[in-house]
């Protein structure tokens, strides 16, 4: 009697709680993914289906070594699960829950259906430390605040024992397409050739990663995650999105270390406190269903943004002429990821130097970030500009050009992404435009040819950020 797993942002087979269950079952255990076309879920972006398409790759590989198949479908997943369940005479069907809304709906539709011709159809948490409403306030209800969410998961949580990887797989009988037929593989533009310089997607890659921050990278966290100039972060960001990785095998593995006196024990908190904001976003979007579109704070509805595509296009290509903005804007472009520092910067630029509506900028990330998620990426924009729940305020704007100086110490960051700017000495790297034109000439720095000037000026932008900020307090 085969049990179905089917496999959706939880691309791994160890400590898999569905894949697990479905091994104790006993049976042929069949694993699927199903690209799901439907109007229902928002497409994936471009460097998503760049990161997919290894993933699955990865993932088939690891299966068939366990004697199995991954089956692959494309469609409605609405009738493709029945029809595998017909074709392989399943009489169950695992898979891990989904926290937004319209997948929710899909997989309630489909859990009933199953249920209803007597399957045995169950969901599992695969993806979270802790499902959305399983941690509430005192005075009950969901956490709108962080710290004390933070502080609410660190007094309770404690990590379930690792649960074993599948020593069998099967399907090797079912029929299924070929992931290179789907051409996920974004080629127009290809813009995404940057991208295997710094990703390895799939199960092992995101192991490798976690050993190499655990080995070299946690003790200087708390230290170093505001530095875009030095690697200072883990990199988990798409493993974790995917599911290649899950918070729980990384909570596990950090507390160990804290465990067996891993100083500073503070950078460690500080890390897992970052892998908890992941929580919280997930906790949002639950209760914010509409969170990717809706300003969380509805006072926001009547912001007079401005429809200027001309800005947002310097936006997006990293011509801003705030070395900090296109250095992110490019590393973006080139490598689908940008530093967390640097996203809060491009972030703030946008939504109020350039007053352009924090959707527009969503809406960019979600085409060409490999982690873009739908709970991490609204609930990072709203927080910048202001509208999300524990919000930095609308009226801090960061400056782009001290935010430069105070977190790319050493300019490596802008040297690496505006090359053309390399030759400049630091003091003048993150406002080309205050240096004397001898300077500039020595660096071959011609502004406005080689390297554009600022789209805005950082005060009048400033200015105007904070004056329709006003007007909008006024209008309540
Ligand atoms: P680390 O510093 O090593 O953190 C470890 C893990 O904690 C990350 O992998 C991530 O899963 C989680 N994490 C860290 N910071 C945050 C945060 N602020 N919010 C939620 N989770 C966090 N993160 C995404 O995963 N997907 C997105 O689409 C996304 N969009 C963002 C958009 C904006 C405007 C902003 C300001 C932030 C966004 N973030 C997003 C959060 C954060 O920038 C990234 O998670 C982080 O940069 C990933 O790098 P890392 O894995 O090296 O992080």
């Amino acid at each position: 009697q085969p049990t179905l797993v089917w496999l959706r942002n939880d691309l791994r087979l160890t400590d898999h709680p569905a894949i697990a269950a479905a091994a104790e079952r006993g049976g042929e255990v069949i694993c699927v993914y199903i690209f799901e076309e439907t109007d229902a879920l928002r497409a994936k972006g471009g460097a998503s289906l760049w990161w997919l398409d290894k993933s699955l790759r990865a993932l088939r590989s690891d299966i068939s070594s366990l004697g199995g198949k991954l089956i692959c479908r494309k469609g409605d997943p609405e009738k493709i699960v029945p029809a595998l369940v017909e074709e392989t005479k399943a009489t169950s069907v695992f898979w891990g829950r989904r926290y937004g809304k319209a997948e929710r709906e899909i997989d309630g539709r489909i859990k009933q259906a199953l249920q209803d011709n007597g399957i045995d159809a169950r969901s599992f948490n695969t993806t979270l430390l802790t499902e959305p409403w399983q941690i509430e306030t005192g005075s009950g209800g969901y956490y709108k605040v962080f710290t004390p969410y933070w502080k609410a998961v660190r007094e309770s949580y404690e990590a379930p024992s690792t649960l074993p990887r599948p020593e069998k797989l099967g399907g090797m009988g079912v029929n299924g397409e070929r992931i290179e037929d789907w051409a996920l593989h974004p080629t127009q533009p290809y813009w995404s050739e940057g991208f295997a310089t710094m990703w390895t997607p799939g199960e092992a890659g995101a192991a490798a990663r976690l050993s190499d921050f655990l080995d070299h990278g946690v003790r200087q966290y708390e230290d170093m995650r505001n530095r875009p100039d030095c690697d200072g972060t883990s990199g988990l960001s798409p493993h974790l999105h995917f599911g290649e990785l899950s918070p729980v095998q990384v909570w596990r593995a950090v507390k160990s270390r804290i465990d067996s006196g891993l100083q500073p024990e503070s950078s460690a908190w500080s890390f897992l406190s970052e892998i908890v904001w992941r929580e919280f976003s997930y906790v949002l979007l639950y209760f914010n269903p509409d969170m990717g579109w809706e300003n969380y704070n509805p006072k926001f509805n009547a912001m007079p943004w401005k429809k200027d595509s001309a800005s947002l296009t310097a936006w997006k290509k990293g011509q801003t002429g705030y070395p900090i903005v296109d250095a992110g804007m490019r590393q973006l472009w080139a490598r689908g990821w940008m530093h967390n520092r640097v996203r809060m910067i491009v972030a703030s630029f946008l939504t109020k130097h350039l007053l352009i509506h924090w959707r527009d900028g969503e809406d960019w990330f979600w085409d060409t970030l490999v982690d873009a998620d739908p709970a991490s990426n609204s609930s990072g924009w709203q927080w910048t500009a202001g509208s999300g729940a524990d919000a930095a305020p609308y009226f801090r704007v960061f400056n782009p050009i001290t935010q430069g100086q105070k977190f790319d110490v050493s300019g490596r960051y802008v040297r690496e992404w505006c090359p053309e700017l390399k030759d400049l000495p630091t003091k003048y790297l993150h406002a080309p435009w205050t240096a004397d034109p001898e300077t500039l000439k020595r660096a071959k720095v011609d502004l406005g040819t080689t390297y554009p000037k600022p789209i805005i000026d950082h005060a009048e932008g400033r200015e105007r950020a904070l004056t329709a900020w006003e007007a909008l307090k006024e209008k309540q």
